[in-house]
């Protein structure tokens, strides 16, 4: 467990590929152990209600919801184990306040979405790629073929806003061949 103290781990990936479930575990695991531990959430994603943070799955657990990463901050004197839910939503500054919480002895378990909708990478999730020492990669199951989901396709295209927060309803888990089937279908091209 000593090894698993003042480091950073994010869990990255496509949407439904179980970051948020991973993350959880995490801290519930540190928790048993007897640490302190804290989930924050940003209050822009606002799916699951006020102060809660709901699995795929259906788990609700409770979760500190921020306006911006400096925040965060403000609630962790007596948390020892800090988890950070979508980093994608939170300022670029989120990197950096992830640094100061390293400086001051704390354990960062993070998760966020590596790419938009378009394939392109989100830059705190890669910032802290970068910065951590345990990196985990997660896929979903593409629901067209059942291969390696890595993809999230927005389907419900009523903005280009890479933000757009949504779940089943507007966003499906894809793979590299059949997200591209369904841009095509549109006269879109991925990756290009
Ligand atoms: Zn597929």
């Amino acid at each position: 467990m000593k090894n698993n103290i003042n480091t950073i781990t994010i869990y990255c990936g496509s949407m439904f590929s179980g970051k948020t479930t991973a993350l959880r575990k995490d801290l519930e695991l540190f928790k048993i152990a007897g640490f302190k531990t804290a989930i924050f959430k940003h209050s822009f994603d606002k799916r699951d209600g006020d102060n809660v943070e709901k699995t795929h799955d259906g788990t609700i657990m409770p979760a500190i919801m921020v306006q911006n990463s400096e925040e965060i901050l403000k609630h962790i004197d007596k948390v020892d184990i800090i988890g950070i839910d979508e980093v994608h939503f939170f300022d670029n500054n989120l990197g950096k306040v992830v640094k100061r919480m390293i400086n001051m002895g704390k354990t960062v378990v993070a998760s966020g979405l590596d790419m938009d909708f378009m394939g392109e990478p989100f830059y705190n999730t890669i910032y802290l790629m970068g910065i951590a020492d345990n990196v985990h990669k997660m896929h979903g199951v593409c629901v067209e073929c059942g291969g390696r989901g890595k993809y999230n396709h927005k389907f419900v295209q009523c903005s280009n806003d890479r933000l757009e927060v949504g779940a089943e309803d507007k966003y499906k888990c894809l793979c590299y061949k059949c997200i591209k089937n369904e841009l095509e279908k549109n006269n879109k091209t991925f990756w290009e």
